[in-house]
């Protein structure tokens, strides 16, 4: 891997989401050697990875060069590697470009979709954790409304016009409301022979409420924005299977579709070598202390979506959340140097700032810690709160004048179809 020798000790982290890039910031001016490995090059902004599939931005602008964000920092190294195991015996990590000895290592690696073990729906869904795969689901939804306006047979017009969308937490709340504003803004336009109004978009919750982690009101509000925008919402429905057509349920409702979207679930990221039924708990996250040391381990640590830190507030662990990973990557790399210098260190706390989602063009649900709003107001505080945490001058300047620029021509002029998204099984008609 050609990593310099080095006398400080050397901590490697593996991922560079939002909790291992806070903490490699954090460590890489002190007397440590910092190597950060990730199977991406680029940090991804997931939180706006639906404007992506809908045609809203390019996705240049929602990715940035981890080596760029670190550039300044004199004891960091970036390797691009996909890590395959750690070794806990010898303690190395194993990887597709080789191996790696760690004085403390740290797990980042985020999470994966869950398809709770159902094959069928993981072979035939679209899932939305990366940018390809929201690059996938761009071309897929584009690609369907030219198949649809090629075919005579009304009920593959139908289905192919169809979207379902299952869970009902804020990506797929926000990737409703966007589907829904293409079907009224753009779709008119760019297929004036086709009648668009024919296209359905659906999401399906299990639960009695949509937003399930915020507050009531953000819950009915971002319902009504919702139905307001005609998408059919679906409550008390658990989605059971999907044959590539045919979506089923736990209740008397089907829906026919070329698209199942999948935004119900996420597990964590594991590697082999800590997967063990002991370290994890059941959405497959590694079992912390509050000083996010991995059970059994003095020097193994996890954070982020990977880590789970059973606190009073959160009997299930701390939420899947930027939030929690950006401060939990924080307060490690503090507590990391304490560890080293043989000081205390100091136990994690959770500063919940609240959580927001967008339901399209004006529409907005915000419940901070001590406020809640909706509404106009409240999109204009989510579009602040995002282009703040979006990394690079560049990036939150493309984002901000495509937003003023859509806003505006109440257009997406991102509806390419640039890398053809080939199904695997087409449904038959
Ligand atoms: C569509 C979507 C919308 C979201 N919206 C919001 C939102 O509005 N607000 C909010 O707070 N949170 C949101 N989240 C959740 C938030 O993005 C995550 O909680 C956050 O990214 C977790 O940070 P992390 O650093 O733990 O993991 P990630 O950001 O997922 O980073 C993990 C990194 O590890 C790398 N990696 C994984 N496995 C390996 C391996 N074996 N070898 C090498 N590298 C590896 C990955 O490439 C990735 O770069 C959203 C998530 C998604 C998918």
């Amino acid at each position: 891997m050609n990593i310099p020798q080095t006398s400080f000790p050397r901590i490697v982290i593996i991922g560079g989401g939002f909790a291992g890039i806070s903490l490699a910031k954090k460590l890489s001016k002190q007397e440590v050697q910092v190597v950060l490995m990730d199977k991406h090059n680029y940090h991804t902004f997931q939180p706006l990875l639906y404007q992506v599939s809908t045609g809203g931005l390019e996705p240049d602008s929602i990715a940035y060069p981890i080596r760029k964000i670190l550039k300044d920092f004199p004891n960091f190294l970036f390797r691009l590697a996909h890590v395959k195991e750690i070794d806990t015996l010898n303690n190395k990590v194993l990887t597709d470009i080789g191996s790696l000895k760690f004085d403390y290592l740290v797990v980042a690696s985020g999470s994966t979709t869950n398809y709770f073990g159902n094959k069928a729906i993981k072979k035939y869904s679209m899932a939305m954790k990366t940018i390809p795969q929201a690059l996938n689901l761009r071309s897929l939804i584009l690609e369907n409304f030219e198949d649809a306006l090629l075919t005579s047979d009304l009920n593959e017009r139908n289905t192919l016009m169809n979207f379902v969308i299952v869970g009902g937490g804020p990506t797929g709340v926000e990737l409703a409301g966007a589907l829904a504003e293409i079907k009224k803004g753009i779709l008119p336009k760019d297929y004036p022979d086709l009648d668009t109004r024919m296209a359905q978009i659906h999401i399906v919750q299990s639960s009695a409420c949509l937003l399930k982690g915020m507050s009531a009101k953000a819950s009915e509000k971002a319902e009504a924005f919702l139905e307001n925008l005609g998408v059919n919402v679906w409550k008390n429905v658990r989605v059971t299977d999907y044959d590539g057509k045919t979506v089923t349920t736990n209740a008397d409702l089907t829906f026919e579709t070329a698209t199942l979207i999948w935004a119900a679930g996420v597990k964590g990221a594991t590697i082999k070598g800590l997967h063990a039924a002991e370290l994890i708990n059941k959405g497959d996250r590694l079992l912390v202390n509050e000083f996010n040391q991995v059970t059994g381990f003095n020097h193994i640590f996890a954070i982020g979506d990977m880590a789970c830190m059973v606190t009073e507030a959160f009997p299930s662990g701390l939420p899947m959340m930027a939030q929690p990973a950006i401060q939990q990557g924080e307060q490690l790399g503090d507590n990391m140097l304490k560890l080293i210098e043989g000081e205390a260190m100091v136990p994690f706390t959770y500063k919940d700032k609240g959580a927001m989602a967008t339901i399209g063009r004006n529409k907005a649900v915000v419940d901070l810690s001590r406020f809640r709003f909706q509404g106009v107001f409240a999109w204009f505080v989510w579009m602040f709160v995002h282009l703040f945490f979006l990394i690079g001058f560049r990036n939150r300047m493309v984002v901000f004048v495509n937003w003023v620029y859509n806003y505006v021509r109440f257009d997406r002029e991102a509806r390419l179809i640039i890398r053809p998204y080939k199904k695997k099984h087409k449904p038959k008609f």
